[in-house]
């Protein structure tokens, strides 16, 4: 058996080091007294940025707890939190992503919080990834005017060709983000979904619209830093009377059933694409985890670990 553990708790960038490989008999120890344990065989592993939190020391964690070294991961102590996959027909990485955590993501912070309307305007950052490719096609189905920001031309492409958004800058040759913004709406931002945050925020609120709305679903470009940047144009929200509301995806779990009611048609009909990043075998797992932090990612990282 391989196991995938982290040594050291990480402070800036992580890197593959911080992880260890390990290869031998793993004894799984249920803890004593706990009741309806699972135990998980792996075949998918999702790569999503939250971990990074995890691999920090947290004294107050904000959501999830620290990883704790050295430690392994299979067991499963709440199996509330388990979704039975109902439906087969469509490749199982798919729960991993459109019909996982991100699709719920997208879903719930885009429709329930920004409730978009046709012809609006909405900008997302960190657009090519498995959560952003789907709030602008989620965003483009309800009829709205959809702009994205990406960190290559590769994703730029993929934004405007393969997810159909209306355009897209790549924010890395544009470092005046308040310019590039303000040429991408001149008539102003009506939804932005957030996922970025620090300088991109900054320039956002600057282009929002009177009572516009930001759904804040994360702020990748500060996971690393040791002190986050500050926001400077929070008054915006005041003048602008903009409604800003931070979320987290199991917000919206008990509306599982009424998320796939709308997606999995729109699957079936090709009208929602997705595009996956997978990274074969576990001794990959460092490197997979790694590049999302530097935009090595083209759409929802994965990492195989066994087919079935
Ligand atoms: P992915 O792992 O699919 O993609 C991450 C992408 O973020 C990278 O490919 C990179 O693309 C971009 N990125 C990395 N560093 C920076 C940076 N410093 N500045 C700008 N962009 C950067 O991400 P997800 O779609 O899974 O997650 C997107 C956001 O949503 C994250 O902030 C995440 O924490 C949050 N999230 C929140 C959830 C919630 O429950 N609230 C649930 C899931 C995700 P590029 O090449 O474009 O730079």
């Amino acid at each position: 058996n391989k196991q995938v553990t982290l040594n050291n708790y990480v402070t800036g960038f992580p890197k593959e080091s911080d992880m260890k490989i390990t290869t031998g008999s793993i004894k799984l120890k249920v803890p004593e007294g706990s009741k309806d344990t699972v135990l998980l065989k792996n075949l998918y592993l999702s790569y999503d940025p939250y971990m990074r939190g995890r691999m920090s020391k947290l004294d107050k964690p904000l959501f999830v707890a620290s990883f704790k070294l050295g430690e392994e991961y299979s067991l499963i102590q709440s199996p509330q939190l388990l979704i039975k996959i109902l439906d087969t027909n469509v490749p199982l990485s798919y729960y991993t992503r459109i019909l996982g955590m991100p699709g719920l993501t997208a879903y719930g912070g885009l429709y329930e919080l920004c409730s978009p309307k046709k012809g609006e305007y909405v900008y997302v950052s960190a657009a090519s990834g498995a959560v952003g490719q789907l709030v602008g096609q989620f965003a483009k189905l309800v009829g709205c005017y959809v702009f994205g920001s990406a960190g290559s031309k590769e994703k730029v492409d993929l934004l405007k060709n393969r997810f159909g958004f209306d355009d897209a800058f790549n924010y890395k040759e544009e470092p005046d983000l308040d310019a590039a913004l303000n040429r991408c709406f001149p008539e102003g931002i009506d939804i932005y979904f957030e996922n970025v945050g620090g300088k991109m925020l900054d320039a956002v609120l600057l282009n929002m619209r009177i009572r516009g709305r930001i759904a804040v679903c994360g702020m990748i470009s500060q996971y690393n830093l040791e002190k986050p940047e500050g926001v400077h144009n929070l008054m915006q929200v005041v003048g602008k009377r903009i409604r800003m509301e931070g979320f987290l995806a199991g917000d919206f779990y008990h509306q599982y059933p009424k998320f796939l009611e709308l997606v999995m048609p729109a699957i079936k009909e090709g009208k929602l694409v997705n595009v996956e990043d997978i990274a074969e075998g576990l001794e990959k797992a460092p490197s997979a985890l790694v590049g999302i932090f530097t935009g090595q990612n083209v759409g929802k990282q994965l990492v195989v670990v066994a087919r079935e």
